[in-house]
């Protein structure tokens, strides 16, 4: 490719809208533009690293038996009600009728379209393992679609369904396509760190999420420094600690005061001079539109996916002001669990205070010295706080650390959860009308690009790990004036090429500091300056993008130490 010919606009400046390193990178790169929030055109160089991602994805799909498919964008409303989900997928999805008044949305995930696909085919368990995969767009219309390729609202996924006899052969398939894709980011050259996850809309109980850890990162990863245990906090499990005999003592009286103006455990800590972990916070919540009560620790959040696994319930919102006052005869922010009569669910950590302060259900005021079982109850105790950094390891005596990161994949075992609400069945050995059991697999192309620029870049601009560069090596000529420079550079970028090998020559009648800057920006991994001084004494000059080494040597010696760096890989 001549670079004069390449249509791929680089910046000096980083545009406004990006705020991460990738996002900002690849606009000045040229790799991509907007063209809406959360949409983006890819340019050459851009599509062609995501291309080298989805070859890479699609050769280790195949390799565990993925066979690859292309199922419709648009997706009718009636499979998604089969499954229950085209209401519970609210706002997220983008709906659309067709001009009789059909409706139908761009698909956000496909599980209803390849169970409808399968349930008609698929006889009998001689069929099976299934494994079926495809790379195409998906549209979630995101709350906050930001960060370029991290969170779009038009994104590439692989998303991969595999459809099983029963849950042990549903396991092969399920660590056949973790360690899959252990495969796939590292030969993306990322580290990505598998960690226990939540299930989200899509559904079903064992998941893992890989995690690249970069600062840019919108989850929070929790990991055990003894052990292998590493979650997402979302999902990291709180341990309930055995109350010891004698930990509590010394009941105090109750006794309500008035704390004008005092809502938030801040402002009631502050105004009584106590420690918010002394605190209850009380939260009203309505459950498939009851109200429950929740409390957790002053000094804790509460997590409302934790909460709402725990009660099973469909819809979970935090109740209205109206709902609040009938509940608890008090505006909001004064409820307490004394004298409610509404369920009441606590977290493990509510065992454990004595003499707490409380909202006490009465306008402006508070309860000094409540305590569990002698002025309130609770329905159950379970783990609703938000995991913290700090917190001990659920599965050792280790404590947890937190790090952030960039969810590039998530792996599910859906079990039977579409193919009961679908009618997706088999026959099996004994003849028997069975589910298909069912697992799905997916991986963000652009996220994944995005997060090998968070990991490698420097001041200068991207440095491609070799394997999805967009391409290999750039040849640049200082002058393209000197014809002995035009020409070695020429003869240079043929005889590449001829090696199979993926050439740009900078044939622009530019400044070399112009040139050598966008080969940096663009992040080719071996650049090859060809200048007058070197050329007459027989020599060209090999840098190495990654460690910016610079390499003079005899011009027969160029296209073999490239070829050798090609064939070794470029991990370092
Ligand atoms: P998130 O929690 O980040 O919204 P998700 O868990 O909803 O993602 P999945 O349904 O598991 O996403 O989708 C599989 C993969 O698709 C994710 O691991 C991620 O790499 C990618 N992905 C999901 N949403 C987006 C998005 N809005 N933009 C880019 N990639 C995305
Ligand atoms: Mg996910």
């Amino acid at each position: 490719m001549l670079m004069s010919q390449l249509y791929s606009p680089t910046l000096r400046e980083t545009p406004s809208e990006a705020e991460i390193i990738s996002h900002k990178l690849m606009l000045r790169a040229g790799l991509m533009r907007r063209s809406a929030a959360g949409m983006y055109a890819f340019l050459p160089l851009g599509l062609r690293v995501i291309r080298k991602v989805e070859q890479i994805i699609r050769e280790e799909m195949n390799a565990i038996d993925g066979q690859e498919v292309l199922m419709p964008i648009i997706q009718p409303a009636e499979l998604w009600e089969e499954s229950g989900r085209w209401k519970d997928y609210g706002d997220e999805m983008f709906r659309l009728k067709d001009r009789q008044g059909r409706q139908f949305c761009l698909g956000p995930t496909h599980e209803e379209i390849v169970t409808a696909l399968v349930r008609s085919e698929v006889r009998s368990y001689r069929q099976l393992p299934l494994r079926l995969y495809q790379i195409q767009n998906k549209y979630r219309d995101e709350r906050r679609p930001r960060f370029g390729l991290m969170r779009g609202r038009e994104f590439i996924m692989k998303d991969m369904y595999s459809f099983d006899r029963d849950h042990e052969t549903l396991d092969q398939s399920y660590w056949a396509a973790y360690h899959a894709y252990k495969r796939i980011f590292e030969r993306c050259g990322l580290e990505a760190h598998p960690v226990e996850a939540d299930s989200g809309a899509i559904g079903g109980d064992v998941t893992h999420e890989f995690m690249v850890l970069a600062e840019s990162g919108e989850d929070l990863v929790l990991f055990c420094e003894a052990c292998e245990y590493a979650a997402n906090a979302e999902r990291a499990e709180g341990v309930r600690v055995p109350v010891q005999e004698g930990e509590k003592t010394a009941f105090e009286p109750l006794e309500t005061v008035a704390t004008p103006g005092a809502s938030t455990i801040d402002q009631i800590s502050a105004f009584l001079g106590v420690e918010p972990k002394d605190c209850i916070k009380t939260l009203i919540y309505l459950a498939d539109g009851k109200p429950i009560a929740a409390l957790v620790r002053g000094d804790h959040e509460l997590n409302e996916i934790k909460l709402k696994k725990f009660l099973q319930c469909v819809e979970l919102e935090l109740a209205d002001d109206e709902t609040i006052f009938k509940v608890t005869k008090a505006r909001t922010g004064f409820a307490g669990p004394v004298g409610l009569s509404i369920p009441c669910y606590a977290d493990y950590a509510i065992e454990h205070i004595a003499n707490a302060v409380v909202g006490a259900n009465k306008d402006d005021h508070h309860t000094l010295n409540v305590n569990l079982d002698r002025d309130f109850q609770v329905t159950a105790f379970t783990d609703l706080k938000e995991t913290q950094p700090g917190d001990p390891c659920p599965r050792c005596s280790g404590t947890l650390q937190g790090a952030r990161g960039v969810e590039v994949g998530q792996v599910f075992k859906l079990g039977t959860k579409y193919s009961d609400a679908m009618s997706a069945t088999f026959l099996n050995e004994d003849g028997k009308e069975t589910p298909l059991v069912m697992g799905c697999y997916g991986i963000g192309v652009g996220r994944t690009v995005a997060a090998v620029i968070e990991k490698n870049y420097d001041e200068d601009g991207i440095i491609w790990p070799l394997s999805i560069a967009p391409y290999q090596v750039v040849v640049v000529p200082v002058s393209m004036k000197d014809e002995a420079q035009a020409s070695a550079a020429q003869s240079l970028y043929e005889e590449l090429q001829a090696e199979g090998i993926e050439v740009v020559l900078d044939d622009r009648d530019e400044r070399p500091g112009v040139k050598f800057k966008d080969a940096d920006l663009i992040g080719f991994p071996i650049r090859v300056t060809i200048g007058a001084k070197s050329l007459e004494q027989g020599q060209m000059e090999i840098i190495w993008r990654r460690t910016k080494e610079k390499q003079s040597l005899p011009i027969e010696a160029i296209v073999p130490t490239i070829k050798n760096f090609l064939r070794d890989g470029d991990q370092i």
